[in-house]
């Protein structure tokens, strides 16, 4: 088995293992070797934004993950896309940019995680980002991800915002400054109408540095320790199997479900889960995929007879055909489009002290992920709970490494996320069929006759997760906790978790930026 020794080695090219890879290798003197399982990113379908709707529903440039049967959906299973390539997902994700609510912030560093308020973690936001309407108290500029609005929103997601502001929400211009509340455009990791994935961000700059090296293809199949600490990781791939050193650390960069699958296929966790598949238990460690949190969403879908949306249609391949040279010399026109153009945060009930549901609003008619398809146009809203009570976990179906992990989220166990889903099913609906939308949608696809009974019976027929899962090693000083407020997996020396799976109660927003955030902040705690 060859064998090559770094300083540290980052397992996972994803949100956060790219930036970890850039902040880390910043010092000439740190060798910093980052290790991805999926290929390099040169699809098109990375790149062009409207691209995604090639890598979401299959498999390829995605995990395109299954979860166990889920009552709470009938008994069936989620899917569960993820990112395979050189920016894990956030190369196939919806670009929204979005750091949630202050408060989330604040009770993480509540639950015992000092240094994690808010006021703690907005420079480090801050630090990363290239804001095009420029910096801020609250938005920084010159930073290597592009945030920018949309270049060419589509006249039914402004419809949607007008019918959202006369259903009695207010405008909301920037849902990261002072308040999250109402409706708007959202704002997009893109640059100049291109994907600004975390690996065109953090790790092309980077590339040139002679201290970072980046293995694609390598799958990481176990931790491999010395005196009791990590040093390093073993690795199938081209060229069969390696052992890459580390002198200083490993990090785990993953995900949500590649981390805790990491760490149990190297003896760390729960002791039943590691004696059920025969795995030698190295130190015990029950949190580990545990808290698995994912916001459980219903897109309602619609109808349309407004050919200017995107569609299954000859006319829309046509356009997209066309609109590939205005791609590509303005980055302007069909093709910038991450169909989740628009959306709201909104409380469903009296009292709340912030949001308690996010829509997305989209340019297109997706259905399961838009793995099936309807012949026509369309838009559709997505409603989604934003901090669910339900809790999963993440396991091993076996002691291979090469097979998926075990996926089961629990959506709707509890009874409260499934009063919230309806309530915001209803406040959405009522957007929905606001005069401004008149010419863009006609009949609801999906209706299910009168009453709560009906609706939810729907959302079990229908609903499933809207991509954020996290939680699954996550930080904290309690028993059921896997990692320190510095990310270091409690027990074992030389070893951290850095990702989406850290997260010790979920977002109230999407997740790509509070999982870089979380790198920055990693990398600024280790200079
Ligand atoms: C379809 C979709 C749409 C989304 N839309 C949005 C959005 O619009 N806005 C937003 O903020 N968030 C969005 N998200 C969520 C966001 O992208 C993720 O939360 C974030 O990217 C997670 O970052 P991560 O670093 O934890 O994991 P990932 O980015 O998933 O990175 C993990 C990496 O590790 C690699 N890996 C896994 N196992 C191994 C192994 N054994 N060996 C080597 N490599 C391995 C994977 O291939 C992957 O590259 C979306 C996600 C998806 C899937």
């Amino acid at each position: 088995m060859s064998s090559v020794q770094f300083d540290t080695v980052i397992v996972g090219a994803g949100s956060a293992g790219c930036a970890l890879a850039n902040r880390l290798s910043a010092d000439p003197a740190h060798r910093v070797c980052l290790i991805e399982a999926g290929p390099e990113d040169r699809s098109p379908l990375i790149h062009i934004p409207a691209g995604m709707l090639g890598t979401i529903p299959r498999r390829g440039l995605n995990w395109a993950f299954e979860t166990e049967p889920q009552p709470g959906l009938g008994g069936r299973r989620g899917y569960q896309p993820r990112g395979r390539a050189l920016g894990g997902s956030s190369s196939i994700n919806a670009m929204i940019y979005m750091r949630g609510h202050r408060s989330d912030y604040d009770d993480w560093a509540a639950l015992g995680n000092p240094g994690w308020a808010y006021e703690d973690v907005l420079p480090l936001f801050r630090r990363s980002e290239d804001q095009q309407r420029g910096a801020d108290v609250f938005h920084g500029s010159g930073g290597e991800l592009s945030v920018s609005d949309l270049p060419s929103p589509h006249a039914a997601s402004q419809a949607f915002v007008e019918s959202a502001v006369r259903a009695g929400l207010s405008r909301n211009p920037d849902f990261n400054a002072a308040g999250q509340d109402g409706a708007g455009l959202y704002q997009v990791t893109q640059r100049r109408g291109r994907r600004c994935s975390a690996a065109v961000a953090f790790l092309r700059p980077a590339l040139g540095r002679p201290n970072l090296t980046v293995l694609t293809c390598r799958h990481a199949t176990r931790i491999v320790f010395a005196n009791g600490r990590a040093a390093g990781v073993e690795v199938e791939g081209r060229g069969g199997t390696a052992r890459i050193g580390a002198a200083r650390e490993v990090i785990l960069s993953a995900g949500a479900f590649g981390s805790p699958q990491l760490l149990l296929l190297s003896g760390i966790g729960p002791r039943e889960e590691l004696a059920r598949h025969g795995i030698a238990l190295r130190h015990e460690l029950p949190g580990v995929g545990a808290n698995l949190a994912d916001h459980i969403d219903l897109a309602l879908v619609y109808r349309s007879e407004d050919a200017s949306l995107m569609g299954i249609t000859a006319r829309t391949a046509w356009r997209a055909l066309w609109g590939y040279s205005e791609w590509r010399d303005r980055g302007t026109g069909l093709l910038t489009t991450n169909f989740a153009e628009a959306g709201a945060f909104l409380r469903t009930r009296e009292g709340l002290a912030r949001p308690d549901v996010q829509l997305h609003f989209l340019v297109g008619l997706v259905d399961d992920h838009a793995r099936r398809l309807h012949y026509g146009y369309g838009v559709s809203c997505h409603v989604a709970v934003l901090r669910p009570k339900s809790r999963g976990r993440v396991g091993l179906r076996s002691a291979n490494p090469r097979e998926a992990p075990l996926i089961d989220p629990n959506f709707l166990v509890d009874p409260e996320d499934l009063a919230t889903l309806v309530a915001g099913v209803k406040r959405a609906r009522g957007i929905m069929d606001g005069a401004p939308l008149a010419p863009h949608r006609c009949e609801e696809l999906f209706t299910e006759g009168e009453g709560d009974e009906a609706l939810i019976a729907q959302i079990r027929r229908r609903a499933d997760t809207i991509y954020h899962p996290l939680g699954t090693c996550r930080m904290g000083t309690d028993p059921m906790a896997v990692v320190d407020a510095a990310l270091r997996v409690h027990g074992i020396e030389r070893l951290s978790v850095v990702d989406a799976s850290v997260m010790p109660a979920p977002i109230g927003g999407n997740t790509n930026a509070p999982t870089i955030m979380i790198a920055e902040k990693a990398a600024h705690d280790r200079a």
